[in-house]
């Protein structure tokens, strides 16, 4: 069957929503529209059900109580309301002071992290910024390496959203909990595609997002840990009290259903489709690398997320070779931080130079893709990769065994 253009392979960023999310969505606009805070008649009891349906599927996809679901807009509310929330309520001195407590998270983190923790640092908190080695994972030794008497929170992600590397989640958790200190995980990546029980895997804050997981955008949830430890929170927006004082303002009621749609199909479906977008990854690398030299792929080669894959191509610049392959939708490696040509941070991270930063793309996979448009995509990317590299006297050079790190350019 012929591939239809142009192709979807950034599933990273977001996804298309599945149309039987769509389907349970679509009567809450115009049939149970009441308002879940509505105590009094059966519009706000229907909503009411809808939600409590919906909070039942999402705790369900992480192995956690109801009651533990915080329903947010997003994986970027869900990690400023624990981050800001964690260090305002646990902080070790007043505002304004400095010495007011210690968190631990790492420098390849979404900006949806880093951003938060750069805040509080203005306002008085230390934090560490680990550093992943070459395979870009975060491990438990280094956070045990990193916790002081002082720590108050260690926010590492689950998976990493570029090069989809794991990081030691249960690990981690295990130690936090040993030394009394919460661990919330940036889960967007991992959450509804990988196995999660909150209990199993010792995580007291948990963030997601609907529109990762075929759900729709805007709507997310925060898991936030009720008894061993019992997490408190300064909230962040407030006002009607709705999700136990932590997210105010009226629920989001199309979007809460679609999202609990979307984890109860990624439930039942989850352990088919892992092995199958694994499968379709390894063609793709395969595909690749093997038609093409200099080429790297990103990351620990074991401990990464089925659909997710980042190549470098040296000697090819990465915004041409997206515009030679327009019909193939991707991440670029300095695309990621959009209108800035900056080489991607994560990639700079893991020891990447900024040339082979600026020539990675990053393909991610998802419900829909078919071994046909990757078949589809190793063609178009080897043949452009090819035609770009025939331009390039770089790599000319590089072929007659010339070590261009090691020439002496002329001075002007
Ligand atoms: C997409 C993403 C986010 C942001 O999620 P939104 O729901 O769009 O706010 C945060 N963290 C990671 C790892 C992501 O991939």
């Amino acid at each position: 069957m012929p591939v239809k253009l142009p192709l979807y392979f950034d599933n990273a960023a977001t996804t298309r929503t599945d149309p039987r999310v769509v389907e349970a969505m679509l009567p809450c606009f115009t049939e149970v529209y009441g308002n879940p805070g509505s105590r009094n008649h059966s519009f706000g009891w229907a909503s009411e059900a809808a939600v409590d349906k919906a909070r039942g599927q999402v705790a369900g996809v992480l192995g956690a109580d109801p009651k533990e679901v915080v329903f947010t807009s997003g994986a970027t509310e869900s990690n400023n309301i624990a981050i800001r929330g964690v260090a305002n309520m646990y902080a070790k001195a007043p505002a304004g002071s400095a010495g007011r407590g210690h968190i631990i998270t790492a420098v390849h983190e979404h900006k949806a992290v880093l951003d938060p923790c750069k805040r509080l640092q203005k306002e008085g908190f230390e934090v560490t910024y680990l550093e992943p080695g070459r395979d870009g994972l975060i491990t438990a030794d280094m956070v045990k390496g990193a916790l002081r008497d002082d720590t108050i929170l260690v926010t590492i992600m689950w998976a990493n959203n570029e090069i989809g590397t794991i990081n030691e989640i249960p690990e981690i958790g295990r130690l936090c909990h040993e030394k009394g200190v919460l661990l919330h995980t940036d889960a967007t990546q991992w959450a509804g595609k990988m196995p999660v029980d909150v209990e199993r895997d010792a995580v007291d804050l948990l963030s997601m997002s609907g529109h990762k997981i075929f759900g729709p955008k805007g709507v997310g949830a925060l898991y936030v840990r009720r008894r061993k430890p019992r997490v408190r929170l300064t909230p962040l927006v407030d006002g009607g009290g709705q999700e136990r004082g932590f997210r105010s303002g009226t629920l989001n009621v199309p979007g809460i259903v679609g999202l609990g749609a979307a984890c109860e199909i990624a439930a039942a479906e989850r352990d088919a489709e892992g092995p199958r977008l694994l499968a379709l990854r390894t063609r793709l690398e395969q595909g690749i690398t093997k038609a093409l030299d200099t080429t790297q792929i990103n990351g620990h080669a074991e401990k990464r997320l089925p659909n997710i894959t980042n190549i470098s191509f040296g000697f090819v610049e990465g915004e041409s070779l997206m515009m030679a392959t327009k019909e193939i939708a991707v991440s670029s490696g300095s695309a990621c931080t959009s209108a800035s040509l900056e080489p991607s941070y994560v990639l700079k991270s893991l020891g990447v130079g900024d040339d082979l930063a600026h020539s990675s793309l990053r393909f991610s996979l998802g419900r829909w893709t078919t071994g046909e448009e990757v078949d589809y995509v190793v063609d178009k990317v080897v043949a452009a990769v090819n035609k770009l590299r025939l331009l390039s006297p770089l790599y000319d050079m590089h072929k007659e065994g010339i070590d261009i790190t090691k020439i002496e350019w002329a001075k002007h």
